[in-house]
């Protein structure tokens, strides 16, 4: 008997007739005698309706509102999945994610985990049932409820696995596992038989939505290997473990794209020191990551300044454009631009650490397809480039081309 932590995405569960074909496959496992803790996300679609409902009342809505409504979504798969396992005559209960023990901290929208006390999900266990639990939500310690950032079942699905010390974890989506680049724009991209938690970790932080970057980050850290594989068939996904030696072999895992990015530059900053701190800080104390910065260099004698220009989330555009209209008076820049045109194309691998020349080959590939980069940023397993927001899916292929077609 093993104790399996499975988790189905929005597009799994996306319609009735998916909940039924998600019941019958974890029907299966309980039936063989494996206990099953089941994490699911909002029906397709479901999120961005909530969202785009909450907009239409208020364009910047309470943030704790905001998580209210959007927990609503997976509440809903959470009953109906049981109500389908039921029909099938197994015995199954839901949980909220408060109810399942999942403590955050108190940032809404992007909430972390805590800690996670499963008391409730051993017991239901222990009766026989197949536990079902909402992904992508929990509670602070002081009864609020929380959300994990978008894409957050997976994190939930992780983090349960190694609360609960499972013996396997797989998350089922409606791709057969991790390909070398999202498989729906590059259409000779491969299925990857396994991949180190740091090439996931860059490939889902640069934009393949496949996993949430936090929750792989997470799995690295307490060690959860998992499997990435379609709900729609029964073919081997994805390993997603350790890194062995065999696999710096490979210069580059992946490409990914990232269309869900915005560009602000803050033209004319006064060029002294700490107006950079200024900015940064007080983009970090609204909870706003920051990607990418690029500072120009000085311009003009008299008064020298320069051009700063860095990159957010859509979804964080409007705070971050309030936080920096509210900057103006002290920091004295000139104008803030906001640019939503824009696409982050990367190549990610870890074998990038001991072959050089990487660079070099994504500028060429890049001009030679007449694309222009606007930033540029780099680690140690990956290379970052911005382009315009219309040249993405173009530059993900030919680099997809250059690093990982057929005749290289
Ligand atoms: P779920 O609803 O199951 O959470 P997501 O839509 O969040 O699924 O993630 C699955 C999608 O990720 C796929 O449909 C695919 O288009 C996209 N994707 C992006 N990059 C990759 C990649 N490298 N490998 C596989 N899928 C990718
Ligand atoms: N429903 C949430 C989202 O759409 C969480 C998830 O699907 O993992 O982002
Ligand atoms: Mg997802």
């Amino acid at each position: 008997m093993a104790l399996i932590v499975q988790k189905f995405g929005g597009t799994s569960v996306k319609d009735t007739g998916r909940i039924k074909n998600v019941a019958s496959r974890v029907g299966k496992y309980r039936l063989r005698g494996d206990q099953v803790v089941t994490v699911v996300s909002a029906m397709g679609g479901v999120t961005d309706n909530l969202i785009k409902l909450a907009s239409e009342i208020n364009p910047l809505p309470s943030e704790r509102e905001m998580d209210m409504l959007l927990a609503t979504g997976e509440q809903t798969t959470i009953a109906l999945l049981a109500m389908a396992l039921h029909s099938l005559d197994l015995p199954a209960v839901s949980l909220t994610g408060a109810q399942a023990g999942i403590v955050t901290d108190g940032v809404h929208s992007k909430a972390k985990i805590r800690n996670i006390t499963p008391k409730q999900v051993h017991t239901m266990l222990d009766e026989g049932n197949v536990v079902i639990v909402a992904g992508f939500q929990g509670q602070t310690s002081d009864g609020r409820i929380t959300t994990l950032g978008r894409g957050g079942s997976d994190l939930t699905a992780i983090a349960l696995a190694s609360a609960l010390k499972a013996d396997l974890c797989q998350i089922y989506t409606d791709v057969d596992g991790v390909y070398t680049a999202d498989p729906r724009i590059v259409l000779d991209a491969r299925k990857l038989d396994e991949i180190s938690y740091d090439e996931m970790l860059e490939m889902a932080a640069t934009g393949a939505k496949v996993m949430q970057s936090r929750s792989v980050e997470f799995a690295k850290k307490f060690n959860v290997k998992f499997e990435v594989r379609s709900s729609l068939n029964n073919n081997p996904g994805t390993i997603v473990t350790e890194e062995t030696d065999s696999m710096e072999a490979v210069v580059i895992r992946g490409v990914a794209l990232d269309k869900n990015q915005a560009k602000v530059t803050l033209v004319g900053v006064p060029d002294q020191p700490g107006m950079a701190a200024r900015v940064f800080s007080s983009l970090a104390k609204a909870a706003i990551n920051i990607d990418m910065i690029v500072q120009n260099i000085s311009h003009g004698t008299a008064t020298p300044a320069t051009d700063l220009s860095f990159t957010v989330d859509k979804s964080d555009l409007a705070k971050a454009q309030k936080v920096i209209g509210e900057l103006q008076a002290d920091v004295k820049f000139a104008e803030a631009i906001a640019d939503e045109d824009i696409a982050k194309v990367s190549v990610v691998g870890v074998g990038m650490r001991t072959h050089s020349g990487v660079a070099a080959k994504v500028f060429e590939m890049l001009g030679e397809n007449g694309i222009n980069i606007e930033m540029i940023s780099t680690s140690e397993i990956k290379i970052s480039v911005v382009v315009e927001g219309a040249k993405g899916e173009e530059a993900t292929r030919a680099l997809h081309t250059a690093f990982l077609g057929e005749e290289t």
